[in-house]
C-alpha cells in the first residue's frame, strides 16, 4: 500500500483520549518556538495559569490561550475539520503532516491545499499515482496536487466550464514544480490513445522558458524570474488540442547584475558552455562566463547541474516546439549580443576605443553599422550654422543608455520567444477546436524585504487582487453551502476588506501610487520627489485615507508605508519614475527597427514609423512625450505600471470567469534542506497567503459540520433512554433534540437540510460534554 493512513486505529485513539482528557491542553505564543504546548493548571475565565512542557508557569489572559485539538485530530488531512480552527492548530496540522512526508494538506472544502516543499524526491508523483487519482473524488484518497488537477479536470470535462488553478508562495517554496505536476498530470489523463504531439509540445514548453527565465538566487537554484499564467485548452472530448502561456514582470536587472552567490539567468552559462560550433557563430568562439562583465561575477556553476547537458536538452526541447534551426540561432544571437554589450567599454569616446573588439562583433550580430551604431548613442547631431555638431552625453547617461539597450533586448527575446512557443503550441488543428481551458498561475507571492522598490510593490498589489479573488470566492463557495442548506445567514464579502488597499495603489481620481509614478514620468522634470510628496499630499490626510492604509514615513527618507493585509510594507522611492519609464535610447532602438537582421528588425517594429535620428530624442533628456510611447501591437511596452496593470486586468478577467483552486506553496527552511521544518517561518508565510485569513473568514461563520446521522451516532449515546438506537426519528428532529437536552446557545449552532453547521470550537465544547460523560 502506497499510502500513508493517517487514522490511529480505535483502541489508541480512546487512550489517547484519556490521556488528552486529563490534563487541559494549549498552545501559548512563544517568540522563538512560534507556539508551545502548555497546560491549564487553573484559570477563572479570563486569567489563566499554565505551565509549559518544560516546566516554567505563565500567566495569560484568555485570548492567548489556544485551545489544542484532541488527538484524534493528529494529521487530519482537511485542516477546515479541526474543532479548534486557530493559527498554532493549522501550523501544527502542518508540521507534524510534513515530518510524516505528508506534504500536501487541503481545507476549505477543497478551495485550497497547501503544499509544504519537501527538498527531496518523493515517490508521489508515477504513473501509479497519476492513475490512481484518475476518476477518484476528493476525500477517497490523501490530499495531492494530483487530486486538485483531477477535480478541475473532471469540472471542466463534465461541469463544462473553465478552471483555473493558482499557485502561489515564496521563493522556493515550489511553485514551479508543482505547476509542471499539474501539466504532467493533465497531459496524462487528457491524451488521445495515441500520445499526440500537443503534449509533447507543452511539456517543452518548460525547459526552454526555465532557461530564459530562471536563474540562481540565495534561495532558489532554479528561481523563475518572471510569473507565468499556462491556459491548456481542451476540445469537446476533454483532450488537449493546445496551449497558450502569458508572462509577467519579468526581472531584467538580473542581466546587468546579480547579487553575490547568484547567477545571471541559465541561458548565458548553457550558451557559454555549449556547442562549440554554434558559440563560433555567436562570437564567443573559445569563451566562457568568466569572459564577460555580465557573468563573471556571479557564480559559475550551480551544484547538480550540468550547464552543457541543459544546452543540449534546450535544443531538443527547441526542436520539438518546432522551432528550425535559423529561429534557435536567432534567440541565441540575442543572448550572444547582450554579452557582447556588457563588454563594450563605455569611455567618453565610446565605440572608437581602438581596444574595444566588441562593438564589430555585436553590431555583425545585430546587423546594424558599426558607426551608426555609435552615433545614435552618441546622440544626436544638432545644426549649429552650417555644421552639424553633438549634443553632449555623459558617461553616465551613455552608461545608463547601454544597460538599458542590454535589459530591453533581453525582455523582447523573451517576449518573442514566449510568442513563439505560444505559435507552437496553438493547437494541431485535427484535434478540434478549443471549448474550454484549465489555467495554471505561477507567480511569486507577497514580498517583504530590507529594502522595497517598485518591483515589490507591483508584485504585492498583484498578491493584493489574488487574495481579493481568494476571499471573494471563500465567500462565494461558502454563501452557496449555506444557500444550499437553507440556512439564514448573512455573508459578508471579505473581498471587500481588501479594497481600501487595492484603491490606494490602482485608484484613477485620486491618483493612487500607479497613477502617481505615472504622471511623473509624463510632467516635465517629473522625479521621484514629486511623486512622493504628491502622494503624501493626496493620501496622507483623513480625506482619501480614511482607511489608514497609507502612512507617511516619519523620516525623510523618501520613503512611504502601505499597509497590506499580509503586513506593513515600507517603499523606498528612489528611481521609480526612471524604473517605470523603462527609456530606452530611440536612435538606437529605430536603429535596430531597420537592422539587415530580420529578427532583430522585428524585435523593435515598434519604433520604425518614428522619424529619422536626426531628430531630438526622449531617453536622453529625460521625459517621454505621449504620443511616442503609445506603441501598438504585441510587445508593445508602454510604461512598466501600465503594461503590468493592463496585464494583471486581463489575468482577473480570465479568473473572475473560471472555477479557482488555490495551491499555497509553503518554504518548510531556509536551508533548502529536507526534513526540517521551521514553525515561525511556516506562520509567517500562512499569515502572508491567506491561509490564516481563511479561518478568520470561516470562524465568522459556522465552520463545522456534521451530517444529521453522523451527529445523532456520536451524541445519542449522552441520553440513551430518549434515544433507543433502534427507534425511528428523522435526523433533523434527532439533531433538534438532541441540541436542545444538550442546551447549546441557539447563536453557536443552524440546522441544515442535512447538516448541522457550527460556530467555531462550539462542536469542541459539545465534545467535551460527551467525554465527561
Ligand atoms: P521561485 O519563486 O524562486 O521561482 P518556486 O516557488 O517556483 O520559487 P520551485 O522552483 O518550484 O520554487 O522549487 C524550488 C526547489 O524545491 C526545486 O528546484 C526542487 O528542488 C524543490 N522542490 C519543490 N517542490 C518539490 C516537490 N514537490 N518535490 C521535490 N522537490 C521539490
Ligand atoms: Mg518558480
Amino acid at each position: 500500500d502506497v499510502f500513508i493512513h493517517d487514522r490511529i486505529d480505535n483502541v489508541q485513539d480512546a487512550v489517547d483520549q484519556a490521556l488528552f482528557n486529563e490534563k487541559r491542553w494549549v498552545w501559548v505564543e512563544d517568540e522563538k518556538h512560534g507556539f508551545v504546548e502548555a497546560q491549564i493548571i487553573q484559570d477563572d475565565g479570563k486569567q489563566y495559569e499554565v505551565q509549559l512542557k518544560g516546566g516554567e508557569i505563565r500567566y495569560l489572559s484568555v485570548e492567548k490561550i489556544y485551545y489544542m485539538n484532541p488527538p484524534k485530530f493528529d494529521r487530519v488531512s482537511d485542516m477546515a475539520e479541526l474543532t479548534h480552527l486557530n493559527e498554532p492548530a493549522v501550523v501544527h496540522n502542518l508540521t507534524s503532516r510534513y515530518r510524516h512526508n505528508e506534504i500536501y494538506a487541503s481545507t476549505y472544502s477543497g478551495l485550497f491545499l497547501v503544499a509544504v516543499n519537501p527538498y527531496r524526491k518523493l515517490p508521489i508523483y508515477t504513473d501509479e499515482y497519476i492513475q490512481s487519482y484518475k476518476g477518484r473524488r476528493r476525500g477517497e484518497l490523501p490530499p495531492h496536487i494530483y487530486a486538485v488537477a483531477e477535480e478541475a479536470y473532471r469540472d471542466m470535462a463534465h461541469g463544462k466550464n473553465d478552471q483555473t488553478i493558482l499557485i502561489t508562495g515564496e521563493s522556493g517554496a515550489g511553485k514551479t514544480e508543482n505547476t509542471k505536476i499539474v501539466i504532467q498530470y493533465l497531459a496524462a489523463v487528457g491524451n488521445t490513445a495515441i500520445r499526440s504531439r500537443i503534449e509533447q509540445q507543452i511539456l517543452q514548453a518548460n525547459p526552454i522558458l526555465e532557461a530564459f527565465g530562471n536563474a540562481q538566487t540565495i534561495r532558489n537554484n532554479n528561481s523563475s524570474r518572471f510569473g507565468k499564467y499556462i491556459r491548456i485548452n481542451f476540445n469537446s472530448q476533454a483532450q488537449i488540442c493546445g496551449a497558450e502561456i502569458e508572462w509577467y514582470l519579468l526581472e531584467k536587472s538580473r542581466v546587468h547584475g546579480q547579487s553575490p552567490s547568484e547567477r545571471n539567468y541559465h541561458i548565458f552559462y548553457q550558451l557559454l558552455n555549449g556547442d562549440e560550433s554554434i558559440k563560433e557563430k555567436l562570437l564567443l568562439g573559445g569563451k566562457t562566463a568568466h569572459d564577460y562583465n555580465f557573468t563573471k561575477d556571479s557564480n559559475m556553476t550551480i551544484d547538480g547541474i550540468d550547464d552543457a547537458k541543459d544546452f543540449e536538452k534546450l535544443v531538443k526541447s527547441m526542436e520539438i516546439m518546432g522551432l528550425s534551426e535559423e529561429e534557435q540561432f536567432d534567440y541565441f544571437r540575442i543572448i550572444a549580443a547582450v554579452l557582447h554589450i556588457g563588454n563594450l567599454s563605455v569611455s567618453r569616446d565610446f565605440g572608437f576605443d581602438r581596444s574595444d573588439v566588441h562593438i564589430e562583433p555585436l553590431c555583425h550580430l545585430l546587423g546594424v553599422a558599426p558607426q551608426e551604431f555609435r552615433n545614435s548613442f552618441l546622440g544626436p547631431r544638432i545644426k549649429a550654422g552650417p555644421e552639424w555638431v553633438r549634443k553632449g552625453i555623459s558617461q553616465e547617461q551613455l552608461r545608463f543608455n547601454v544597460v538599458a539597450l542590454a535589459k530591453a533586448l533581453y525582455e523582447r527575446n523573451f517576449s518573442s520567444l514566449v510568442d513563439r512557443i505560444n505559435q507552437g503550441l496553438d493547437g494541431v488543428k485535427s484535434m478540434g477546436e478549443q471549448h474550454h481551458y484549465i489555467g495554471v498561475l505561477d507567480i511569486a507571492g507577497f514580498e517583504i524585504f530590507e529594502v522595497n522598490s517598485f518591483e515589490q510593490l507591483c508584485i504585492n498589489y498583484t498578491n493584493e487582487k489574488l487574495q481579493q479573488f481568494f476571499n471573494h470566492s471563500m465567500f462565494i463557495l461558502e454563501q452557496s453551502q449555506y444557500r444550499a442548506e437553507n440556512i439564514d445567514w448573512e455573508y459578508i464579502d471579505f473581498g471587500l476588506d481588501l479594497k481600501p488597499t487595492i484603491d490606494l495603489i490602482e485608484s484613477i481620481r485620486p491618483s493612487g501610487i500607479l497613477s502617481t509614478v505615472e504622471e511623473q514620468c509624463y510632467v516635465p522634470r517629473g522625479c521621484d520627489k514629486k511623486m512622493l510628496h504628491y502622494l503624501n499630499n493626496t493620501w496622507g490626510n483623513k480625506k482619501n485615507n480614511s482607511s489608514g492604509k497609507y502612512e507617511m514615513s516619519r523620516f525623510d527618507d523618501d520613503s512611504f508605508i502601505v499597509k497590506h493585509y499580509a503586513g506593513k510594507v515600507k517603499y523606498y522611492t528612489k528611481g521609480w519614475v526612471e524604473k517605470n519609464k523603462d527609456p530606452l535610447n530611440e536612435d538606437v532602438t529605430r536603429l535596430l527597427a531597420r537592422s539587415s537582421n530580420a529578427y532583430v528588425a522585428r524585435l523593435f517594429k515598434d519604433y520604425l514609423y518614428k522619424g529619422t535620428s536626426d531628430e531630438p530624442t526622449v531617453g536622453l533628456d529625460g521625459t517621454l512625450s505621449k504620443p511616442t510611447r503609445l506603441r501598438q501591437g504585441s510587445g508593445s511596452f508602454r510604461t512598466v505600471g501600465q503594461r503590468h496593470r493592463q496585464q494583471l486586468a486581463v489575468l482577473m478577467t480570465h479568473l473572475g470567469a473560471s472555477s479557482p483552486r488555490f495551491i499555497r506553496c509553503i518554504l518548510p527552511n531556509s536551508h533548502k534542506r529536507a526534513g526540517e521544518i521551521n514553525t515561525p517561518l511556516v506562520l509567517d508565510q500562512l499569515r502572508c497567503n491567506g491561509v490564516l485569513e481563511g479561518i478568520r473568514i470561516c470562524r465568522k461563520g459556522f465552520p463545522n459540520r456534521m451530517a444529521f446521522e453522523d451527529f445523532r451516532k456520536r451524541f445519542q449515546i449522552l441520553y440513551p433512554d430518549d434515544f433507543p438506537l433502534n427507534k425511528f426519528m428523522y435526523g433533523r428532529k434527532a439533531c433538534e433534540l438532541l441540541l436542545d437536552k444538550m442546551a447549546l446557545d441557539p447563536e453557536l449552532f443552524r440546522i441544515g437540510v442535512s447538516k448541522v453547521f457550527f460556530k467555531a470550537t462550539a462542536l469542541a465544547e459539545l465534545e467535551e460534554v460527551r467525554n465527561r460523560h
